[in-house]
């Protein structure tokens, strides 16, 4: 049994895979699949570096981590952020892995990070940092080998650059070897909502099972950027009360839903939520424990711990973040009968939408709007019920439910490959 440590993510993904595992009896068959699984078949360290707009050299550290392509190429994010260590990459990585095998898509898990904060550089900066991940690490990328993507703080420009770096090295225009690029550049229809649009659909598929809405619904939004800032617009757009956000400037509160069109207006402007006139500022520890139907982390890793999970007033955790939810948070919601919709299934449409965006890349033939989200929806509705009934059929919760899915689809591939 592995050591409870509930701050490296690696560590928090082996527990929840090991407590999958022990629920499926036919997986006992699968034991050295399952210890192969918690080994990247490679994690690359490079050193980056940047002549800034002052004349100085500066050196950032940045990795990537390809966990698996035992169904496919390697796919997964690029996150600029000024915290991390390897395990976190490497967490990370198995959990794109577990993510595309739940979803069904022939694509397997990667994660990359540079240790940088991107507020203290220029654009030309930024540029340069993007164009020298991809001259380091060319050799290991590309359309059929390992995909990136965005994460947070990094975005479609910088897929574009990444993507320019790319297709020059290569030789020739290659548009699939990065996704979640602009339209422009072969970017697909549907990406910018992508993440929360699919959260929010999970939501509803998943509540239609008790007969419930989202209209009404009080709830609480921690991240207000690309994940959290889309999803507090799709929230009160469907009737829902944001009645609580939260962010790195700091949390806001009012019971009576705060007005998300304005403050989002206002943040484009480049005000901070913190500066909304008329609305309640609360200390970052009392955000959970707001009174809320759902809650939604869509922020960083390791959020909800054993000092706030007991603190939750909500009937549902939305994980639009990943890795959110410490184990042993995780215990004390089941033991509180709060229904968490677990990251791997409830933001997986990022990855689904990149999927559909390399085959229209490497196709050449471009998708309508309607299209896109007409797949996307096929693909969540088969996910979140092969989850939902799997987790009913085992007596356990979603979490559990959409790991052994997934490790019934890579157990499987890996004995069928000899691994
Ligand atoms: P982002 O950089 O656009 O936004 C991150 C948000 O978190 C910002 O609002 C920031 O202020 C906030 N934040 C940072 N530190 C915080 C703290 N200590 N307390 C409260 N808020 C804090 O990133 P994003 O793309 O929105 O990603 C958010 C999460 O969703 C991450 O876990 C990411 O891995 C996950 N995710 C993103 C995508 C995607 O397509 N962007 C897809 C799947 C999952």
């Amino acid at each position: 049994m592995w050591k409870q440590n509930t701050n490296n993510p690696l560590e928090n993904a082996k527990l929840q895979m090991q407590q999958a595992f022990e629920t499926h009896p036919d997986f006992v068959q699968y034991q050295d699949q399952f210890a192969k699984l918690f080994y990247p078949d490679r994690t690359i360290e490079i050193s980056i570096p940047v002549r800034m707009d002052d004349g100085t050299l500066q050196i950032f550290t940045g990795y990537r981590s390809q966990h698996s392509d035992i169904r496919g190429p390697y796919k997964g994010g690029i996150r600029f952020h000024q915290d991390v260590n390897a395990d976190e990459v490497k967490a990370l990585s198995v959990w794109m892995t577990i993510k595309t095998a739940v979803v069904d898509i022939p694509l397997w898990g990667g994660k990359g990070w540079v240790i940088v904060d991107p507020r203290s550089l220029s654009r030309n900066e930024l540029e340069q940092l993007s164009r020298w991940y991809v001259r380091w690490l060319y050799k290991y990328l590309g359309k059929d080998t390992d995909i990136p993507a965005p994460d947070v703080n990094t975005s479609g420009s910088i897929m574009a650059w990444m993507m320019d770096e790319y297709s020059l090295l290569n030789g020739e225009y290659t548009p699939g070897s990065f996704t979640g690029k602009p339209l422009s550049v072969g970017g697909s229809l549907g990406r910018k909502e992508a993440t929360a649009q699919w959260g929010i659909y999970v939501l509803e598929q998943i509540l239609s099972y008790s007969w419930e809405k989202i209209a009404g619904k009080k709830v609480i939004i921690q991240g207000t950027g690309n994940v959290g800032g889309i999803a507090a617009e799709l929230f009160h757009k469907s009737g829902a009360k944001v009645v609580g956000l939260s962010d790195i400037d700091g949390c806001i509160a009012d019971e009576n839903g705060l007005n998300i069109p304005e403050i989002f207006k206002q943040k484009k402007l480049g005000k901070k939520i913190t500066d909304t006139p008329g609305v309640k500022k609360i200390d970052a520890s009392d955000f959970f424990s707001l009174e809320s139907d759902i809650v939604v982390p869509a922020a960083l890793e390791n959020q909800i711990t054993v000092e706030n999970a007991g603190t939750i007033r909500a009937k549902i955790v939305l994980e639009l973040a990943n890795g959110p939810t410490t184990k042993e948070a995780d215990e004390i919601l089941f033991s509180k009968n709060i229904l968490v919709i677990p990251d791997i299934l409830a933001n997986a449409w990022g990855v689904v939408v990149s999927y559909f965006e390399q085959i229209q890349n490497n196709t050449n033939h471009y998708w309508t709007a309607e299209k896109v989200d007409a797949h996307l929806q096929e693909t969540m509705k088969k996910a979140a019920q092969w989850v939902y009934e799997t987790a009913k059929s085992h007596d356990t919760f979603l979490r559990s439910g959409a790991y052994i899915v997934a490790l019934q689809r890579i157990f499987e591939a890996m004995a069928d490959r000899g691994k």
